[in-house]
């Protein structure tokens, strides 16, 4: 048993508490309760503010190595993917265990204690399997494990180059021959107690919608998470509506697959048909903003989106930036920019987008809340740092939501083990780790 002093915790409501009591055992919460202002002896202190684990719900590993490296070129989303194209066509499984690996313990060290990776780099140059089919999904496995984070590994279906469009030749790396040899390879992961196996749709632009239904079916048979991009781009929106005469929402709906285990991966350019039906589904929408601005997408409107019954998570995506807290302001921002008027989601909303709801998205509905009965998922948030110096209990979360960087982040506990202590990685070097491993990819 640990027990675990915090000189403030959110429980979940409107304002943090003074001086909680966590007690952990066996990487699970048992008790919470008030303690005294100054902390008992044989206890762990926790100075700041202390919340459950973060939730990193969407990201593509391998688009670490890009940071950076983007901003040079004009054009639009389609000019960037063509540089990303680039470094997915230089990645093997070794230098990808690598990139994974430093990429997931920069997440740990933002606080972040699960993450759901979109994975669809599956197989090698030209298309050529694998002895393991599976092999860069194991990868993967093993990196979030080596990192001290679980993981949400949601192998995406990804067919086409497009609608009626052939796969281009980085394009075959990513592609299974059908549906059914999807199922088949997706059928052969193991899930274990820091892993869960999901079902992805890349989108209606690369799953036919027949394919679509066969990969909902196989998430909900099995009650496994299952998530899709989703209107990212207004192109993407016209290709369906020239081809099948829907939008891809509305596909989904139709595919079956728009569910409470369906999470809408951007959800930008949505019409107010398509707000319904994920609002009614019960489905959770999972914004990318810091991404989404980097790639000029457009800005998402979400207040419409849990008024209409969607909840929400939050993903780092290509990784532009790796700071949830910049993800989780940038929500309500840009709702600000785009409506002219302020406060569409406050602090305690945002934070419930980032822990439980983002949890529960990926399969860990047994996570993201600091309750008896919950996984042991702590990260601590320092106070005193130059940003948030001056800081009052009344307005802590507000100060850590709309202020704070990752670099605040001082403690990071996973299921009752600390991965992060006084800011450092316990067991990896995090700079030195993305260094080697950015430059096996990028020269
Ligand atoms: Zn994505």
């Amino acid at each position: 048993m640990t027990t675990y002093w915090c000189e403030l915790a959110w429980l979940g409501g409107e304002r943090p508490e003074s001086a909680v009591l966590v007690e952990v055992e066996d990487g699970a919460i048992v008790a919470v309760g008030a303690g005294q202002d100054s902390p008992p002896r044989d206890v762990r202190i926790l100075e700041g503010l202390t919340l459950p684990g973060l939730v990193n719900a969407h990201s593509h590993a391998f688009q670490r190595a890009l940071r950076g490296r983007t901003q040079r070129a004009s054009g639009s989303f389609w000019t960037w993917r063509k540089q990303m194209y680039r470094v997915a066509d230089r990645i093997d499984p070794e230098s990808y265990l690598a990139l994974a690996r430093a990429t997931y313990a920069e997440m740990a060290l933002a606080g972040v204690t699960t993450v759901g990776e979109f994975h669809y780099l599956h197989h090698g140059a030209g298309g050529a399997r694998y002895g393991d089919p599976n092999e860069m999904g194991r990868v993967l496995l093993a990196a979030a494990a080596e990192a001290g984070v679980r993981i949400t590994l949601l192998d995406c279906c990804y067919l086409h180059g497009g609608i009626e469009t052939p796969l281009d030749d980085t394009q075959r790396r990513f592609a299974d021959a059908g549906a059914e040899a999807w199922v088949e390879r997706v059928s052969d992961l193991d899930e274990n107690e820091s892993a869960r196996i999901g079902a992805a749709i890349h989108s209606m632009r690369a799953v036919d919608p027949e394919a679509a239904a066969t990969v909902a079916d196989w998430a909900r048979e099995r009650e496994r998470p299952l998530h899709a991009h989703v209107s990212e781009q207004p192109a993407e929106n016209e290709a369906c509506l020239e081809a099948y005469g829907r939008t891809p929402a509305k596909l989904l709906a139709e595919a079956g697959a728009l569910a409470a285990n369906f999470t809408a991966v951007h959800a930008t350019h949505l019409d107010g048909e398509d707000v319904t039906l994920l609002g009614g589904a019960g489905a959770c929408c999972c914004v990318c903003p810091t991404t989404e601005r980097d790639l000029a997408d457009g800005i998402g409107r979400m207040r419409r989106l849990t008024d209409a019954g969607a909840s929400l998570s939050l993903g780092s995506d290509s990784h532009a930036v790796i700071d949830m807290f910049e993800e989780a302001r940038a929500v309500e921002f840009d709702e600000r920019l785009a409506s002219g008027e302020r406060v569409h989601h406050g602090a305690a909303a945002l934070l419930r987008a980032v822990s439980a709801d983002g949890q529960a998205c990926l399969g860990w509905p047994d996570a993201g809340r600091i309750a008896p009965g919950s996984r042991a998922d702590l990260v601590t948030v320092s106070l005193d740092g130059v940003r948030l110096a001056g800081w009052e209990t009344e307005f802590a979360l507000d100060a850590v939501v709309f202020a704070a960087g990752a670099a605040d982040v001082r403690s990071v506990v996973v299921d009752g083990e600390e991965i992060v202590r006084d800011g450092q990685h316990t067991r990896i070097n995090v700079p030195d780790a993305l260094h080697e491993a950015i430059r096996r990819v990028v020269t």
